[in-house]
């Protein structure tokens, strides 16, 4: 994390150390980095290969899947976990909904068809 930090320093990347720890928690959340603990201060990121973890949004209309991934989930999974005494494996997430494009296409509809009525 340190050395991240120093190497986008000397890259000359307007970055905070806060903002660069916070992504790396973002990316160990979700699965796409792993973080070993050496000691109380010391940790080190790996870049894992992994099961990616994530969840989807599915529309119902056309069926698109748009795969998202909220730090905050896996905040949920491990204080369930602690709570109910569980070791959490894994979890899925399906969140149905109508996506934009299929929203617009169901509104261009209506306002079609309302424009029909009018000229009768
Ligand atoms: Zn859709």
């Amino acid at each position: 994390m340190e050395s991240l930090y120093i190497h986008m320093k000397n890259k000359k990347y307007r970055v905070s150390r806060a903002t660069v720890y916070n992504t790396l928690e973002l990316l160990v959340s979700c699965d796409l980095v792993t973080k070993h603990q050496f000691g109380r201060n010391m940790a080190q990121f790996e870049k894992s290969y992994g099961y990616k973890q994530h969840d989807h949004v599915i529309c119902i209309e056309c069926n698109k899947v748009v795969e998202f991934c909220d730090p905050r989930i896996h905040q949920i999974q491990t204080m369930i976990g602690e709570l109910l005494k569980f070791d959490i494996k894994h979890h899925s997430l399906n969140l149905y909904g109508i996506c934009s494009t299929c929203k617009a296409k169901r509104e261009a509809e209506k306002k079609e068809r309302k424009q029909r009525s009018n000229l009768n």
